[in-house]
């Protein structure tokens, strides 16, 4: 699948974090040696665990995942994937005019988790549209919604996601080195986390899957096309149609606001997901969660 990339967005800010403050001495005296510093709770060596949770509730957590012989390139310490989720949750809460993911977080960063699998690329690979489902099957099965940037490839697409009540789960991916048959280049074209194009095609494509995780478009949207996309315009975030999709700052979220989000009607509507902050009103859970 192409996707043109348009115009930039405008810087994404970093998310500062309070340093501890050293204690003052109040004995006058000179002490500047033998201070210890307690140790970080948030263990910034590479993990798999939960580190400890920020906030209560249903949240979306990131990983860096790769095939037992994927070619490690530190996504998750290089910042790139910090980048990339800052960028599409900053999309999103701008695009809904408040409501964003609520994200996996160990004071104030991104807990960001690391899984090398069991499985070789080829193997992955050779379950055709069945990646998702392996890197599934390595990540946990807990309350909170898994989403993956694979270092691994795909003949099928560049990600992947559930799509409940028919295809429940707790996972969504892109595969950062799919090649997938019919498509005019590898997913790799637009590489993850630029700093020059902080909202491509990668972002757009993990925040699209999750969205599928959550449930939309649900089967009876009025728009709905081919399990879980809509096909009214090629710039919607969920689209999947007969053009090459659009995605960057001018992705659109839900056009005219009654497919997926904000219609207020009995179908499935993905903002009242309780995975949002702030909390919604009746919040809901993705069906068979
Ligand atoms: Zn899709």
């Amino acid at each position: 699948m192409r996707a043109s990339l348009i115009c930039l967005l405008a810087v994404v800010s970093c998310s500062s974090e309070a340093a501890d403050a050293p204690l003052a001495s109040d004995s006058g005296a000179v002490e500047d040696t033998g201070v210890e510093v307690a140790p970080s709770k948030c263990d910034p060596a590479r993990t798999a665990d939960d580190r400890p949770d920020d906030v209560e509730g249903y949240q979306v957590r990131l990983w860096y995942v790769l095939p037992s012989d994927g070619k490690d390139e530190d996504h998750d310490r290089n910042g790139r994937i910090e980048r990339a989720a800052l960028a599409f949750n900053d999309w999103l809460g701008k695009a809904s005019g408040g409501p964003r993911l609520r994200f996996d977080t160990c004071e104030g960063k991104l807990d960001i988790g690391f899984k090398r699998m069991t499985k070789t690329d080829a193997a992955i690979k050779a379950t055709g549209a069945y990646v998702l489902n392996e890197i599934a099957k390595e990540l946990p099965r807990d309350n909170k919604l898994h989403a993956a940037y694979y270092g691994g490839g795909s003949t099928y697409s560049c990600g992947g996601g559930m799509w409940p009540p028919e295809l429940p789960g707790h996972a969504a991916a892109m595969y950062l080195h799919g090649t997938p048959e019919g498509s005019p280049y590898p997913c790799d074209a637009h590489p993850l986390g630029r700093e020059d194009l902080p909202l491509g095609y990668m972002e757009i494509g993990l925040l699209h899957e999750i969205f599928h995780t959550l449930g939309g478009a649900a089967a009876c949207a009025p728009h709905h096309h081919e399990r879980g996309h809509v096909n009214e315009d090629k710039r919607d975030l969920l689209y999947r149609g007969s053009e090459f999709w659009e995605v960057g700052p001018t992705t659109i979220l839900d056009l005219g606001k009654d497919d997926y989000w904000g219609h207020g009607t009995a179908c499935l509507d993905v903002s009242k997901s309780a995975f949002l902050e702030p909390l919604p009103k009746d919040a809901q859970l993705p069906p068979r969660w």
